[in-house]
């Protein structure tokens, strides 16, 4: 085969299900969900789980493992997070599931072509690049984005020669959500724990050469404008020697009435950080919050890499729309640091061909079908943005997979054959001969598992793409040696 179509085709591309459709097939609709995230396995639950029309998801995934930033995102030293996996396997458990690896949306398959081979597309390609600081001197070796070093740490095949120089005795994390604190955590942790965890080994390595002392997570806005969970700061009192500093003021001053409870808690919680005394802990390392900085350049060392931070100082004020706003009171301060991390947001990629909105980074939609889409719909972080946690993504894939059912329902398969599912496993492998099947992902797994029984660890994780497919090709052995 060499073209889109798995096999001649009965149903036309006419850009409209009903019209190209069976209404009196029996045979169910085919879905393709491309990204396997929470958001794609989310979304796959949902429509696995209707039963008129009935459906058979196939997930397209780039990587030839699956589960998204639940695999290289989330900290590694949150294992009861990453626990939710254990969810994502059962789905994929479901007979009218199928999971293809190492098949990458715009590089081997095209949106046209899985528009013409599936009877309806899924986007759940999550927010794959990040926003910069717009500063000069931020291209200076030493200055690295958290979507890199996160990859790096979790051992994404993509970020495993991310350099991360951690030779200085400060490092600068600049943002105020959840992604900084996470890096700056993995920075101060003591590595005889993070050693029980699946971190990659290169980044184990690197961290236990470690010369910073102290980190500084650095804000434009103060605290009650910070988009930290309440969980992710209280988690910091029980670092292992590890002093976590607040500057109280500021912190301790700011009236509550009118706030959203969650900012109350988290104010909370910084009050109780901002009051505990320093550990004692010779060497113990110092996270230290800085609010209402704002990093307006980088300056280089003789040798050309990040060597001081410049903030700006700001001071709140009120927005013609009631926001709380940083404004530069013109102060500055000089930081000496070897390592800045920008960690001021991930941003969504466009899809060739489909509305993108820049500035969000998502690709706008109506309930999750995409403005302009023909049989198309998106979830998670591409539909609305990086924001939410793991869980937010299933309510808003099930309203995306509604609102597909509702358009889809009526409509049978554009294409009824019942072998349909070989033929399409068939253009995919034309496709990818390096294809990664569900069992070529199982074995990957069995691999790292059984390296982490060995140290102690849940698992060790293969990190480069080849030898992530060479422990696949144990099981999916019918593309070569
Ligand atoms: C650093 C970090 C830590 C986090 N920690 C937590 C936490 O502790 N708890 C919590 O609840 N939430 C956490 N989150 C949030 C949570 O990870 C997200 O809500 C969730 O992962 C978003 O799901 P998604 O499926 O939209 O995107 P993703 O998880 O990013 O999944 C997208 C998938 O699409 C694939 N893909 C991308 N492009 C293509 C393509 N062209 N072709 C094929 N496949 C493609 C990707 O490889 C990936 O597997 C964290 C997020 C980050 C960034």
């Amino acid at each position: 085969m060499t073209g889109p179509h798995p096999g001649p085709s009965s149903a036309s591309s006419t850009g409209s299900p009903s019209r190209s459709s069976s209404r009196s097939s029996s045979e169910p609709l085919h879905v393709a969900v491309v990204g396997s995230g929470p958001a794609g396995f989310y979304a796959a639950d949902a429509l696995l789980a209707s039963e008129a029309p009935q459906v058979r998801v196939d997930m397209i995934e780039r990587l030839p493992t699956p589960w998204g930033l639940v695999r290289s995102g989330v900290a590694p030293d949150h294992p009861k997070i990453k626990s939710v996996a254990d969810t994502f396997e059962q789905i994929a458990a479901h007979p009218a599931f199928r999971w293809y690896g190492h098949v990458a949306l715009g590089t081997d398959v095209t949106r046209e072509e899985l528009k013409e081979v599936y009877d309806a597309v899924v986007y759940a390609i999550g927010a794959q690049t990040d926003r910069h600081l717009g500063v000069p001197g931020e291209q200076l070796a030493g200055c690295v984005a958290a979507t890199d070093v996160v990859g790096w740490y979790n051992g994404h095949p993509h970020f495993h020669d991310v350099e991360v120089g951690l030779h200085g005795e400060r490092a600068v994390v600049v943002g105020n959500g959840n992604v900084a604190l996470d890096v700056a955590r993995m920075l101060c942790t003591d590595v005889a724990e993070l050693n029980r965890t699946d971190i990659a080994d290169h980044a184990l390595a690197v961290l236990s050469a470690s010369a910073v002392r102290e980190v500084l997570v650095v804000g434009r806005r103060g605290p009650a404008q910070a988009t930290f969970t309440t969980l992710e700061l209280r988690e910091l009192g029980a670092l292992g020697g590890v002093d976590v500093s607040v500057q109280p003021a500021g912190v301790l001053d700011i009236p509550e009435d009118g706030l959203a409870p969650a900012v109350r808690r988290n104010l909370a919680a910084l009050r109780v950080l901002a009051a505990t005394p320093p550990t004692g802990t010779p060497g113990a390392r110092r996270l230290v919050f800085r609010f209402w900085r704002s990093p307006i350049a980088l300056e280089a060392s003789d040798a050309g890499s990040v060597a001081r931070v410049v903030l700006a100082v700001n001071e709140p004020e009120v927005a013609p729309d009631g926001r709380i706003v940083a404004r530069d009171t013109g102060q500055r301060e000089v930081v000496d640091a070897g390592l800045v991390v920008r960690a001021v947001g991930y941003l969504g990629v466009p899809v060739a061909g489909l509305p993108f909105d820049a500035a969000a980074g998502h690709i706008p939609h109506e309930q999750g079908r995409v403005e302009g889409g023909d049989r198309e719909y998106v979830v998670g972080w591409i539909k609305r943005g990086p924001t939410g946690v793991i869980g937010t993504n299933k309510k808003d894939a099930r309203e995306s997979v509604a609102r597909l059912l509702a358009d889809l329902g009526a409509a049978g398969p554009r294409d009824p054959r019942p072998d349909r599912p070989v033929r399409l496993e068939a253009w995919l492998r034309e496709r990818q001969p390096a294809l990664v099947t569900d069992e070529g992902w199982h074995a990957i797994d069995e691999v790292e598992r059984a390296a982490g029984v060995v140290q102690g660890r849940p698992r060790v994780k293969l990190v480069h793409t080849d030898d992530l497919l060479a422990a696949a090709r144990r099981a999916d052995g019918s593309w070569g040696s």
